[in-house]
């Protein structure tokens, strides 16, 4: 090939783009003769299978989610897994089929959330041979946000609170829950309700039936696909997306000459130069459940993100 980059797509001219200024196409890798392992071809050391039930939001059965390990800029990140250790074409018909139960409440549970207009739903896996869904909020009246570019804007966007993002996690765990399955997440600490009354409330559910996962059995009952048992949505108010400066993830500051165009309405407009802190350092959260440590999914931990 020459060494003349390729021209830019006409996307890089989309609003929904998010970058602007002196852009070029890399150069082009040639194909390997043979890719590199992903995490999980081999079973005993996949993550999503040693991963404990603590780690996820909410569990059962054959299905699991879980979030990032902090907040984003999106109102809400899952990924759905299956417990076995699948992946999309291996599903038996079973799990194939809970596979589209589960899309559809889980893009429900999501969509529930106040103030997210729309629930992208995504399949990858080049990073980890596990079955993983993603599920990204986008959030309403954010036009910016349309489109694929979405999973880009969530790591530029300054980082919802911690307060939102569990409350948002809760919500969500406790939706599944009202049809099937264990929600796990915890809502936050509220100043309006006894400290004493959460922690029972916590106790309980940790302390709930430690029932051990059961291993897929084909000749398992399909779990019910009605879908008029479906509840209404919990109403809570949103909070405010915190207004702090939106920090350039590190591979994109890394760039020449690229700065991240000015934000949708209701985010910190814009960073006229690539900032240097990573996204690892500015944020410190406690661990939650939903946090997976040294997970392929770390998106500050290296290329494989969004895979
Ligand atoms: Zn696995
Ligand atoms: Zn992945």
């Amino acid at each position: 090939m020459s060494d003349e980059p390729l021209p830019l797509p006409g996307f890089v001219t989309w609003p929904t783009f998010p970058f602007e200024g002196d852009l070029r196409v890399k150069p082009f890798d040639a194909p390997v003769p043979l890719e590199p392992p992903r995490d999980g071809d081999d079973p005993s050391e996949c993550h999503a299978c040693s991963a404990p039930d603590e780690a996820y939001i909410w569990v059962s059965e054959r299905w699991r989610v879980r979030s990032l390990d902090r907040p984003t800029g999106l109102p809400a990140v899952l990924i759905l897994e299956s417990r076995s250790h699948l992946d999309l074409g291996d599903l038996p018909n079973l799990l194939a089929a809970e596979l589209g139960v589960m899309t559809v409440r889980l893009e429900r549970a999501v969509r529930s959330l106040d103030g997210v207009a729309r629930v992208h739903v995504n399949r990858w896996g080049d990073d980890a041979s596990h079955l993983h869904l993603w599920f990204l909020a986008r959030p309403y009246g954010q036009l910016q946000l349309r489109g694929s570019f979405l999973s880009m804007w969530d790591e530029i966007l300054p980082p919802i609170s911690e307060h939102q993002w569990r409350e948002n996690l809760a919500l969500v765990a406790a939706w599944l829950g009202e049809l099937d399955g264990r929600p796990l997440a915890e809502p936050p600490q509220i100043d309006w309700k006894a400290p004493a009354t959460l922690g029972a409330v916590t106790s309980a559910l940790l302390l709930e039936e430690s029932a051990e996962p059961t291993e897929l059995e084909e000749s398992a009952e399909p779990t019910e696909l009605e879908e008029s048992a479906e509840p209404t949505a919990p109403a809570e108010d949103a909070e405010a997306v915190t207004p702090d400066a939106p920090v350039l993830p590190e591979e994109f500051a890394a760039a020449r000459d690229v700065r991240v165009l000015p934000g949708p309405t209701g985010f910190a407009p814009i960073v006229e130069e690539p900032a240097q802190k990573s996204r690892q350092g500015a944020n410190t959260v406690r661990p939650v459940p939903g946090q997976r440590e040294g997970s392929t999914h770390d998106r500050d931990s290296g290329a494989t993100a969004w895979a």
